[in-house]
């Protein structure tokens, strides 16, 4: 069994179906394929809500194909295209579904082929065509990502029909209009109750929902497992998804697959990494330990033109690298062409099986994920203050941010514990008071709102604040010119400048004023066109708890992005952290520049992985790993799979930490893997 499990998400379209089947059959082994995921009904060729008829004739040609696939030693699994439905594409779903009740959004505008979960024609439906999907006997049946009450217009959430309206009335005892509902939802100041009550709604209609379409399967073929593809726990803060309990209507078997989004669905930048790294930690967080992990790498809308080879590779590796158990690979399109009308995908797919199967072995089991703790929380929606909400999605989380900024600075993050932990925007409202001290008496990272929430809840003594004002542009206060780090306890030193033209050319930051206690530490300064300091920025306090905070008075909403980053500011950043850690921190990237270095510690080893985010090759690249354990041997991984001693690789190791540096040059083209064995 590989251990670098590919799964392929395959269109086999049904006017070219025994051509399409054939050249499965043949081409999975060869590329090292271990499961097909047959999609139906997909993209370009849905029918909008899947007609019955149409769904028993399909699956009746799937049979054979199931049958010869599992001869050949390959695992059959399904993945309907949708649940609720994407999007409409011009298609009514009453024409399959007569009376089909379909979504309404926030603003009153309704889909047509959306299905609205508590569409009564709807669920009827779905359990007919359920079973017959699940006739086939697949491992496994997906539910996609329209399984959510967000995205099916642009931007806005729903559901508000009057059936959702009718069932938040019975829950409140009182009758309430689409209007007053929404009104109360992106409410400012303190959450209105009715936002918890819709939130709650929502969870329960998903949860119910899932029940009908899990039991439909269940009751035909009891050995089908389920998979979850999620679109990121941040946006999923909109409809109060509760993980545990899905996790739990999912895996009536004990067994769920989650399927993570890694973004770049196009080639971007390199720096989309960054994003594929935390989606995939961040899903793991909230979803129960043991949860099998196939990420969705996917070339949307397919062939090099839209994604390089290079790139899916890497988001591969990735994953394995972070220990996950396998990949899904949406690499063809749905339009009834050929594989081999792209056949270099195939050909990495093979050759780098190798490689991916090593990297795999190495990083999966149990192990901690290591790096600056970062804060989630799935309640934020219902905390989150909402001031100036232009709409309903403003209650996803928005701090995705501060995980690539510290990634891009060289510094690892994870959602496991640390003594280390950062935060920036509204996430501490979802901590209560004890856990908030807890917080505060290890190290801890602040950012001008996360600071302004400690300070309204009773905290300001503990970080260094007497006064602190909500965030207003710089610009709003006197001209203003850059960011001085000038402490030289922390690295800076006079005149070391930082533009406050962030995140890019065309934007300034927000800044929160604050009256600091008198014995915070000034790390560094904003100051004017004369080089005056009129306003500290960013501050050191130690406190009665015995803990380490750092606040930036800055809100990094507002500031993080390219021009945020620069030597300086990393030097500034990993300092802080190694002052908070009291040297105790993970890992650094100390010198190279857009590194995403992912750490996990094994029982018997560290699996320390560096890719490279830029054009440029690094000359060498170095690791700070902090462990007082002694090292016995380091090996790296090479292109062909197998793990081997290198002269590049020195090591010289200090009371904390070991200095590991690859003298070779190093490019964005493959990753450097390396593995650490100490005295046990
Ligand atoms: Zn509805």
């Amino acid at each position: 069994m590989s251990n670098a499990w590919y799964a392929l998400r395959r269109t086999i379209a049904p006017w070219r179906f025994q051509e399409l089947a054939d050249e499965v059959l043949e081409s999975l082994p060869k590329a090292g394929v271990d499961e097909l995921i047959a999609k139906i009904d997909s993209e370009e060729f849905t029918h909008g809500q899947p007609n019955l008829e149409w769904v028993k004739k399909y699956c009746r040609k799937l049979k054979p194909l199931k049958q010869t696939l599992e001869e050949k030693g390959i695992v059959f699994s399904l993945n309907p295209w949708i649940t609720f439905g994407h999007c409409d594409r011009g298609r009514d779903g009453s024409v399959n579904i007569p009376g089909l009740q379909t979504m309404v959004d926030w603003t009153g505008i309704q889909d047509k082929c959306c299905a609205c979960p508590l569409s009564p024609a709807w669920r009827e439906h779905v359990v007919k065509v359920w079973t017959e999907y699940a006739k086939l006997n697949p491992a496994v049946i997906w539910l996609e990502d329209d399984l959510r009450t967000f995205n099916h217009r642009p931007v806005t959430i729903s559901c508000f029909c009057d059936l959702h309206l009718a069932r938040f009335s019975e829950r409140i005892g009182e009758k309430v209009t689409r209007e007053q509902l929404t009104a109360a939802i992106i409410k400012s100041e303190n959450p209105h109750p009715w936002r918890k009550e819709y939130l709650d709604m929502q969870r329960d209609v998903i949860l119910e929902t899932v029940k009908i379409m899990i039991d439909a399967v269940q009751a035909v073929s009891p050995e089908t497992s389920f998979g979850l593809m999620s679109s990121g726990p941040r946006a999923h803060c909109m409809e109060g998804r509760d993980w545990h309990k899905l996790a739990d209507v999912m895996s009536p078997n004990g067994k769920l697959i989650s399927r993570p989004p890694l973004g770049s669905y196009a080639e971007c930048s390199l720096r989309g990494l960054y994003f594929t790294a935390d989606s995939i930690k961040i899903t793991r967080y909230v979803l129960p330990e043991g949860t099998i992990e196939q990420t969705e790498v996917e070339n949307v809308p397919f062939t090099a033109y839209s994604k390089s080879l290079n790139f899916t590779f890497l988001q591969m590796a990735a994953s394995y690298a972070l220990g996950c158990e396998g990949v899904t690979m949406n690499l063809f399109d749905h339009c009834g062409s050929t594989m081999a009308d792209d056949p270099d995908m195939l050909q990495m797919l093979a050759s780098e099986k190798k490689y991916l199967n090593s990297l795999a072995a190495a990083a999966q089991g149990p192990a901690r994920q290591r790096g600056v703790q970062l804060l989630f929380s799935t309640k934020h929606g219902y905390n989150k203050h909402l001031d100036n909400a232009v709409d309903a999605s403003a209650l996803a989380a928005n701090d995705y941010w501060i995980a690539e900024t510290l990634e891009t600075l060289g510094l690892p993050t994870t959602y496991s514990d640390e003594n280390v932990k950062a935060t920036i925007g509204q996430m501490l409202r979802n901590y209560s008071d004890d856990e908030i001290k807890q917080l505060l008496s290890g190290g801890l990272f602040l950012d001008a709102v996360a600071a302004s929430v400690l300070f309204e809840r009773g905290f300001g003594d503990y970080i260094g604040i007497k006064q602190i004002a909500p965030p207003v542009c710089i610009d709003d206060l006197e001209p203003l010119s850059a960011e001085e780090y000038h402490n030289k306890s922390f690295g800076g030193a006079k005149a070391k400048m930082m533009t406050l033209t962030v995140p890019n050319l065309f934007s300034r930051p927000s800044y929160s004023q604050a009256q600091l206690s008198d014995k915070a530490k000034l790390i560094s300064s904003l100051v004017d066109p004369d080089v005056q300091r009129k306003y500290p920025s960013m501050f050191a306090f130690e406190n009665s708890l015995g803990g380490r905070v750092v606040v930036h008075l800055l809100d990094w909403t507002t500031a993080c992005g390219s021009s945020f980053n620069n030597h300086y500011r990393r030097e500034q950043l990993q300092n802080v952290m190694r002052w908070l850690s009291r040297d105790t921190l993970s890992a650094v990237v100390p010198d190279n520049v857009f590194p995403l270095l992912i750490r996990r510690d094994l029982q018997h080893a560290t699996i320390a992985t560096i890719f490279n985010l830029t054009l440029d090759p690094y000359p060498q690249a170095k690791i700070e790993l902090y462990d007082q354990r002694q090292i016995t041997d380091i090996h790296v991984l090479s292109p062909t799979g197998s793990w081997q001693c290198s002269k590049a690789l020195t090591v010289a190791s200090n009371k904390n930490h070991h200095s590991i540096l690859y003298s070779k040059p190093l490019d964005h083209a493959r990753p450097l893997a390396i593995r650490i064995n100490f005295a046990q």
